[in-house]
Formats: C-alpha cells, structure tokens, sequence
C-alpha cells in the first residue's frame, strides 16, 4: 500500500495507535529490576522513617521551652543514638544529646545542632535564634507513607528506586518480561564482518548501531538473525522465523520506492504492513505494521526501517524507540530536549523534518551547536563525530547563524 507523505507527528501516532503491549512479567531480585518495566505498583508496607528522628547531631527538647529573650538553659539528662534509642521520657527543661537518624524521645520536637550549644556539666545553654521549635527533626512517614505507593507500573527503574525499594524492606520486585525484538539486515550488497568485500560492495554495519542502540534499551531481549539476501524465499523464511521468537521485527533496507528487492512484497504476503513516505530527512520511506508466521500463528510488529545508515538511526530514535517503551509497558519518558544556538547558517526546506547531526559546545551559559560536516544519509561519521541530533521542525526554512534549535542529546536516550 503506498500512502501519500505524512509528517513524522502523524507517523508517530499512528504507530502508537496500533500498538499493543506484552503482558507477561516475571519476579526479580531488585538489583536485577535496574533498567526493567515495573509490572505494577508498589504499595510502601512501612513508614519511612518509620519513626520521628533526628536530622542532625544535637540535643533534643521540647521546643516550647525555647526563650526567645534570652539564654535557654537545658539539663541534659541521656544520649539517644541511631539504632539505639533513649527509652525515657524528656520533661520540660530537659534535653538529651542525640545522634542523627536516632529516634526522638516522648517529649521532644525539636533538635538544637550541637554547634549552636554550650555544654557545661549537666546543663546545656544557647542564645535565641540557635533553634525554632520543631527544627532538624524528620518526620514519622514523610519519606514514603504506609499504604501509598511508592513506585507507579510502568516505570523504568533507575538507581533511586532499587535504593527506595531497598528502604522498604522489598527484596525482590514484579518486572515485565523482557521484550523480544528480532533484527536483519536485508540487500544483496551486504558483506558480514570477516567476509571479503566483493566489488560493489559495503560491509552491514546497521546491524551494529540498532544492536547498539537496542542493548542500550536493558528491557530489551537481542535476536540479531544477520543478513537475508534479496531473495523472496530467505525473506519470508526470515520473516516466519523471526515472528515465531520475537514481539518486535526490525530490518533495514529494501522499504524505499523502486527497489529492485522483495522485501516490500514478503512484508505484505505474511500480513499488514503500511509503506509510508514520511516527510522528513533523512528516513523518508519507513515500513510499519505487523505479520503473522500462517504455519505457526505468531505474530510480531514489524519496523522496516530505510538501508541507509545514518536513516537507520534516525528512524529508530523519531519512531522505534518510543515505540519499543510502549510495546515494553513502559511509561513514554520524554527525553529533554536541549536548547543550542547554531554556529553557522544551517538550510532547511520547510515541508519535512530534517534530523541533522551536530556537536554541541559550552561556551558559558550557552550551549553552541555545531553541524558534523556532510549531512548525507549514508555518512555514518556524522552521526558518530556528533553529540546529538537537531530536530528541525516540519515548517521551519533556513536558519541564521545563532537561532536557538532543539537537539535531541544522544546521552538520555538511555
Ligand atoms: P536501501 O534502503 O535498501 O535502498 O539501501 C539504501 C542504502 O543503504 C544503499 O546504499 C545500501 O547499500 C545501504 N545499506 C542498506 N543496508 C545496509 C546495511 N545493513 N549496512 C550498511 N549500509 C546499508
Ligand atoms: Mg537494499
């Protein structure tokens, strides 16, 4: 099916309007939960803390015995440590000396820093404003309240988190199975690593950014099935194959208008696959939809993603990656986009997206954009020598020397 142009907003959410998540989870101790989807909320099962305690090094008393006018004179009648608390109870004009994460004693509210104090035998004594009453202490569940969650499904857990679920007790987590994503390079001209490069020939390197770019994704389980020839057999055989392991199929190569390549017809035998022309620069032609193995019934979503290498790239962070979240139970997580001046003109046809790779700079409190030399698709040392990609909106024309752009940082992509 060739559809006219649509812009990469429409391409964006027409892939996510037909997606579907996995559903499968699996139980893991939380060191292993690092980078995984949480499969469901995290209810905390404790206080944190679970007591009133001390925030610093001090001495703990009644704040109501504070006298703004003049010295405050305290007995200091025990020591509280953390782990270890004061079992009396403090009375008014009474202190003791308390360590930080100890457990307030009955009677106190407030924490006077042992800075601010003069200890003289028995007696303590500090001038107004040392303290306010209820200062330095922390609160009895103002970390995490019992009963609320903690943690929301959906979320990819990052370093906090394990450190969270660790504070409350948790050792082990409900994480969403892995998503499987098969990927193959397709085209006759494709040498592997090793292989002697024939006349005509370049070796598959895009096989090695998406590993790159996917192994990154931790939620993400790799089956890379190498080079498939141009040959009607091979592809489907490749396509069945790799619908019977996989949730996701990506190939690059043989999706753009007049290829001499059966992939487009392979595509559309084994199931639903839209060839879209996208208006951006590069990846314009892109292939998106899903088929099914006949003998076997398994299904998988399939990204045909443009040869050209730089393309690849593109295509997987404006479409696939976002894409791959939702399929994983993840949340969408907005990568932050970073404001940049542009060092030079830059040409811009308005009517498309244009992605183009740039080195960022700090010069002060500016961060200066840099274009990577040649912008051509296949220029791989773009993309390589550059920090970022430059998102240039649908509509823009060229652009002056010092207009502030949007990058997309490649740090933050995960
Ligand atoms: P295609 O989309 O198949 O027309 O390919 C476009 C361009 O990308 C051609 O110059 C291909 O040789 C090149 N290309 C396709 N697949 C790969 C690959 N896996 N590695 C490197 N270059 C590729
Ligand atoms: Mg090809």
């Amino acid at each position: 099916m060739e559809t006219d142009f649509q812009t990469v907003e429409q391409a964006k959410s027409n892939i996510q309007a037909l997606l579907k998540g996995i559903v499968g989870t699996r139980t893991v101790a939380i060191r292993d939960a690092l980078d995984q989807v949480l499969a469901a909320d995290v209810l905390s099962p404790i206080h944190v803390p679970a007591h009133d305690n001390s925030a610093m090094d001090g001495y703990a008393f009644n704040g109501a015995a504070i006298n703004p006018a003049g010295m405050t004179q305290l007995a200091l009648v025990g020591t509280a440590y953390a782990g270890r608390k004061y079992e009396g109870t403090v009375k008014s004009g009474e202190c003791i000396r308390i360590m930080t994460g100890a457990v307030m004693p009955e009677g106190c509210d407030t924490v006077v820093v042992q800075e601010n104090v003069t200890v003289q035998g028995d007696q303590i004594h500090f001038a107004p404003g040392a303290v306010k009453a209820g200062d330095n202490r922390r609160l009895k569940g103002e970390d995490l309240t019992q009963g609320k969650p903690a943690l929301r499904a959906g979320r990819i857990l990052r370093p906090a988190d394990l450190g969270l679920l660790a504070s409350l007790g948790i050792p082990e987590i409900q994480v969403m199975r892995k998503l499987r994503v098969a990927f193959f390079s397709t085209g006759d001209e494709l040498r592997s690593l090793g292989q002697v490069l024939d006349e005509g020939c370049v070796y598959d390197s895009n096989r090695y950014t998406l590993y790159g770019m996917l192994t990154r994704l931790r939620f993400v389980d790799l089956i890379d099935m190498g080079v498939v020839h141009d040959s009607p057999e091979s592809l489907e055989a490749a396509m069945n194959n790799a619908a019977d392991q996989a949730d996701v199929i990506i190939t690059s190569g043989g999706v753009s208008v007049g290829e001499a390549d059966f992939t487009k017809d392979v595509m559309q035998k084994l199931g639903s696959v839209n060839f879209w022309k996208i208006a951006m620069r590069p990846g314009r032609p892109m292939a998106f939809g899903h088929i099914t193995n006949p003998n076997t019934g398994n299904a998988a979503f399939l990204f045909g993603l443009p040869g050209n290498p730089v393309a690849v790239m593109v295509t997987f962070y404006a479409f696939v990656r976002d894409a791959l979240f939702k399929l994983a139970g993840a949340n969408p997580t907005a990568v932050p986009l970073v404001k940049a001046q542009l060092a030079s003109n830059v040409r811009k046809r308005p009517g498309r997206t244009e992605f183009q790779r740039v080195r960022l700079e700090r010069q002060g409190s500016t961060t200066v954009a840099h274009l990577t030399g040649a912008q051509g698709s296949g220029i791989l040392r773009s993309m390589s020598e550059s920090d970022g990609i430059m998102v240039l909106a649908h509509d823009l024309g060229d652009l002056q020397a010092g207009s502030e752009v949007e990058v997309l940082p490649f740090e933050g992509l995960i």
